[in-house]
């Protein structure tokens, strides 16, 4: 079950509506966080918190009053009969019926409290096949709802490919839901925050990387090296650290999940309660 918190209530999500003249549904305005549940608590959820609050803000929606609510409402939301030990939080800030010519003065929110479609195993011992999509990710510190860009290069039906991979003019930025490295030359290598969303588990893996004496290049992996990289990993909440096998027809290194991102999942794992709160 999916429980939500909307207009000062948690009730079941078959029970919470959004009005079809939210400029979420009638522009595509909305901003949203997913905050993982690990054992009933929430991981790093002072930068989701802080990025959320940019979105926001990069998406003229007036959030101020909404936002230092939140802390309470997640926390006594994970605590709730309905809320599993392992999940996802979503809280949503929409822009609300009143469009100012760009600016959202009067916002919506809820928050989705709810179960995880985990990586399978099946995936994490392949690697994830990720489709090329040339378009450039627009306003990249601002998570909002709208992925169509990164859907629609996806081309739906039974493909394997995970996810879609922004590499806009042989510059390889983020993938649709997932931050993305390269491994070349014993340095790993990813785009810096503000060409990309600064992911949550992105800032943790180089947080753990430069602890454990990993060289990091912060810079767009260019589509030329591809062929020539050691491996491929991408990072994201739900995925936490996932090898990459190919991207399009070129691939990674043997084609196989590879150590670099083994060694950064086995650190990820071990080193979770640091930031749970
Ligand atoms: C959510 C997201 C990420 C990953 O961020 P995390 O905080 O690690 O989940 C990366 N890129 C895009 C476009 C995203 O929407």
């Amino acid at each position: 079950m999916t429980l939500c918190y909307m207009n000062g209530k948690y009730a079941p999500i078959s029970e919470c509506h959004l009005p079809v003249t939210d400029m979420a549904i009638q522009r595509g305005a909305a901003v949203f966080e997913a905050i993982r549940i690990y054992d009933g608590k929430l991981f790093g959820m002072e930068m989701h918190l802080e990025r959320f609050a940019r979105s926001a803000e990069g998406a003229g929606i007036a959030a101020g009053n909404i936002l230092p609510r939140l802390p309470e409402i997640f926390k006594a939301g994970v605590k709730m009969e309905g809320c599993p030990a392992e999940g996802l939080v979503r809280p949503y800030i929409t822009g609300g019926d009143i469009n100012n010519k760009g600016s959202f003065p009067e916002p919506r929110f809820f928050v989705l409290f709810g179960g995880i479609n985990k990586t399978p195993e099946e995936e994490r011992r392949r690697g994830a096949v990720l489709e090329p999509n040339r378009m450039e990710r627009p306003f990249p510190l601002c998570k909002s709802i709208n992925y169509l860009l990164a859907l629609i290069p996806l081309g739906g039906g039974d493909k394997v490919n995970h996810e879609s991979l922004y590499m806009p003019a042989g510059e390889i930025t983020e993938a649709m839901t997932n931050n993305f490295f390269l491994c070349k030359d014993g340095k790993i290598i990813t785009a810096p925050a503000g060409r990309v969303l600064d992911g949550v588990t992105r800032s943790v893996v180089l947080t753990l990387a430069r602890e454990n004496g990993f060289t990091i290049e912060e810079r767009c992996p260019r589509e030329d090296e591809l062929p020539q990289a050691d491996e491929a990993f991408i990072t994201g909440t739900v995925n936490e650290i996932l090898s990459v096998a190919r991207v399009g027809n070129i691939t990674i290194g043997s084609g196989l999940p590879g150590p670099v991102a083994a060694h950064l999942y086995r650190l990820f794992l071990s080193n979770i309660g640091r930031w749970l709160s």
